[in-house]
């Protein structure tokens, strides 16, 4: 039906945020906060560091609390370890991870796993007792934080980087020395449900905000991207413009690269003595900064990949809202694409556009993960799924794709997924899936659904406003599905509970059909019918002999509530509305049958319908 795909007139119009008419209104919402200090000596040579970490945490909870749990991720990297054995007992393993029909962290010798261990841990002077349970530091507390308090801990500790298997680790399959991700002592997070001491084995974020201030130490010749903003350039020998070459020539001694990173959850840094570092200012937003490999071949990519980067930070901070910090790092790094606060790891050895897709993926991270921090392992569509929808729009824009549908491809992964019936709820922990696949399909493209079909329900318009406004109210803490459907609820003057309910807590499908078209006298009776589950509003199109064409609208009951009409040049009916319960719905046009060509149940194909073929009612030739 590509004839009639042409009327579905999708227009998302960025309207500019106008602030202060929905405020937060959860008053009860509080987080705990982080001050990280720490100083790290580097030994490139053997791929092992020790760290001491002075952290000072603040207890904003209602309660006392009398122990406390750091994240240890490095231990994965072990035989053995909880990511070892799902890598070997889950169906579809992740092929850089699985080779050859063996985990690949199953065959590391010592001295090329990866550890991080505490020495010792004070609190507050006074020696504490600990243990370490796989990739949790379990921490008994000599004295309670009260509501309201503070304590401060110190540690040392050691680490080991790993053979570069999943995110982290060195010699990465381009030649990155070092990819540093997940590899201090993380605290972990305390929230309204408690500690979530997610053992790493897949996914990762859920932090405690904070301010880091790091000294890396390491040896001269490399040089460093990171999440914060550099301290010493001058100390550094270069002005942090021009890569390592005329450093190399004083190998041996080590330099300390200091960095500040404010108000973020996490910490990255990567490091490599072939880098190239390139900066791009841009008018009234942050630096860019592009850390590369020296190599020919990558020259030109990389070049024209930083006004490309330009363009989509300027989509975003026009769709979203502005990017909080004055840096952002594009650096080459990691096994794909992996965001961090302030910047992104990706490999770089890729086609142009493959570059600039996996870039704009990770850059719209900043703002679906690392700035609306939702926790990643409970709800990885509101980040994963987010960002894909956002990014779909901004690659149809800055690379001129045109496409009708920009998240088509969301919508055909999703189809797939229910037809081969290996879907989850979304609402399942994403270390939980019984497929790598059931999990990347539900956070990554059902999660983009979510939006771009909540833009079919409650109209284009409210749906970026939705957007604007949930980063406006919700940026640096850690929203929720709630938040994410009350703020599209205010913005829409809608209810939208059941949407929630069932697009991301069950696995109900969507199925309306055409029954029948038949003539009544001069009229005609059209008759609609409910197969599926999961209850939708309905936008109809007729389309008659002489190609004129007219909408009809079935607000559903239960919405209390109507979007304006989505195609502006056609004249719109607004039904009755359908109650849910009814499994039909019926009415009349004032035409006779014979004067009709076509009757569409949603043309935009934004409602994700799990049969399209029924939607479709066409007047026999
Ligand atoms: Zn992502």
């Amino acid at each position: 039906m590509k004839i009639l795909l042409k009327y579905t007139l999708i227009s998302f119009c960025f309207l500019n945020f106008l602030p202060g008419i929905y405020g937060q209104s959860n008053h009860s919402y509080w987080q705990q906060h982080v001050d990280y200090q720490m100083e790290v000596d580097f030994d490139v040579e053997n791929f092992q560091y020790t760290g001491t970490q002075k952290l000072t945490y603040t207890n904003n909870s209602p309660e006392e609390i009398s122990k406390v749990y750091y994240h240890m991720y490095f231990n994965a990297f072990q035989p053995g370890s909880e990511m070892d054995i799902r890598l070997q007992n889950i169906p579809d393993p992740d092929p850089r991870m699985f080779v050859d029909g063996q985990s690949r962290i199953a065959n590391l010798k010592p001295e090329e796993i990866g550890y991080l261990n505490a020495t010792s841990l004070e609190q507050d002077g006074v020696k504490l007792e600990y243990s370490l349970e796989g990739t949790v530091l379990v921490v008994k507390l000599a004295k309670a934080i009260p509501a309201g308090g503070k304590a401060t801990f110190d540690m040392n500790f050691e680490g080991q980087v790993p053979i570069q298997i999943r995110r982290s680790g060195r010699d990465n399959a381009e030649g990155i020395a070092l990819s540093m991700v997940q590899w201090y002592p993380k605290l972990a997070e305390y929230d309204f449900e408690g500690w979530h001491v997610d053992p790493y084995i897949g996914r990762e974020f859920h932090g405690v905000w904070g301010d880091f201030d790091v000294k890396l130490t390491l040896d001269k010749t490399y040089v460093v991207g990171a999440s914060g903003y550099l301290q010493n350039p001058q100390e550094v020998g270069h002005g942090y413009e021009e890569a390592g070459s005329k450093l190399k020539k004083v190998r041996g001694n080590k330099l300390t690269w200091h960095f500040k990173a404010p108000q973020v959850h996490d910490f990255m840094w990567a490091a490599d003595p072939e880098y190239i570092h390139d900066t791009l200012e841009i008018s009234d937003g942050p630096t860019l900064h592009f850390l590369y490999k020296n190599k020919p071949e990558l020259l030109e990519n990389w070049k024209n990949l930083q006004s490309k980067t330009a363009d989509a930070m300027s989509f975003f901070n026009q769709n979203i809202g502005l990017y909080p910090y004055k840096q952002y790092s594009v650096i080459q790094g990691g096994d794909g694409g992996m965001e961090y606060a302030m910047g992104t790891l990706i490999t770089g050895e890729r086609t142009f556009g493959s570059l600039v897709g996996v870039m704009v993926h990770e850059l719209a991270h900043s703002w679906f993960q690392h700035v609306l921090a939702t926790n990643e392992l409970k709800h990885s569509w509101m980040d994963e799924g987010f960002t894909t929808f956002i990014s779909s729009l901004c690659m149809n824009e800055i690379m001129e794709q045109n496409k009708e549908n920009p998240f088509e491809n969301s919508y055909a992964s999703y189809y797939g997924l229910v037809s081969v019936g290996k879907e989850q709820p979304q609402s399942t922990h994403a270390d939980r899936y019984a497929f790598n696949s059931a999990y990347s399909t539900a956070a990554y493209s059902k999660g983009s659904i979510f939006l771009s079909q909540l833009g079919y329900v409650v109209g284009q318009e409210k749906l970026m406003e939705s957007l604007r406004q949930y980063y406006a109210d919700f940026q640096f803490k850690h929203p929720t599905p709630n938040d994410i459907i009350r703020t599209v609820e205010k913005v829409s003057d809608m209810e939208l509970d059941w949407y929630l309910i069932d697009w991301t807590q069950t696995t109900n499908t969507i199925d309306y059909g055409i029954k029948s078209v038949v003539a009544e006298g001069d009229k005609t009776r059209i008759t609609l019918e409910r197969i599926g589950l999961m209850p939708m509003p309905l936008d109809i199109l007729v389309v008659y002999n002489d190609d004129s064409r007219e909408t009809f609208y079935t607000p559903l009951r239960m919405m209390h509530g109507e979007k304006e009409n989505p195609y502006n040049s056609l004249q719109r009916t607004v039904l009755d509305d359908w109650p849910w319960a009814y499994p039909s719905f019926e009415y009349v046009i004032d035409k006779p049958l014979g004067s009709i060509k076509a009757v569409v149940i949603d043309p935009s194909q934004l409602m994700a319908d799990i049969n399209f073929a029924n939607n479709i009612w066409q007047k026999a030739q």
